[in-house]
């Protein structure tokens, strides 16, 4: 069975994708791969440290294929954070800065209830500005976060400084 590091060496960095300056990291190939695939699973799966998960819950869009699959393997329910104006029932919303402006990401309302155990999951964690706002949504609806977990994480941005206490998890660090 392959491990991280073969996760790694899979990962393709795109420069200047989608603008000048940032070297985008590629998980096509990962998923493309049924047993890179399956590892990715199972290793973000075991984030969870055994804890028994009540919703894995993904953030929009690459974090949905990862959250998923991990939910599945977990017996456990899936949650989608949208970005704002997708979602169709009631909303909370939380807003974060990007480079130029403003985005925001909703959760349905009823979608976590209070002490319920969540596994967070997304591709990857840059500045944490993403991450951070969906960790607000959880924290809103009293979830208890039992990791934040990422395949990725470009450590040198320092991104999970923005995640408070929560415990996070990545499989790759750059
Ligand atoms: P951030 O809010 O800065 O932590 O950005 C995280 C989100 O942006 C993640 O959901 C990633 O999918 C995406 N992202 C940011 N930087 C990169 C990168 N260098 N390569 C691929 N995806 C990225």
């Amino acid at each position: 069975m392959p491990d991280a590091n073969a996760l790694r060496s899979a990962v393709r960095d795109v420069p200047d994708f989608p603008k000048p300056g940032i070297v985008f990291k590629d998980i096509t190939p990962i998923l493309g791969n049924g047993d890179l695939f399956q590892t990715s699973i199972r290793l973000l799966a075991e984030t969870a440290r055994g804890s028994h998960i009540d919703k894995v819950v993904g953030i929009d869009a690459r974090g949905f294929i990862f959250a998923a699959a991990v939910a599945d393997r977990l017996k456990a329910g899936f949650v989608p954070i949208r970005k704002k104006g997708k979602l169709p029932w009631k909303t909370r919303e939380a807003s974060y800065t990007l480079e130029y402006g403003e985005a925001a990401v909703e959760i349905h309302q009823d979608a976590v209830h209070p002490g319920e155990k969540i596994l967070l999951v997304d591709d990857l964690l840059a500045t944490g500005g993403t991450a951070a706002a969906a960790v607000r949504l959880l924290d809103q609806l009293k979830a208890e976060i039992v990791s934040v977990s990422f395949l990725i994480e470009l450590a040198f941005l320092e991104g999970r400084q923005k995640l408070g206490e929560h415990e996070i998890s990545s499989i790759i660090s750059y």
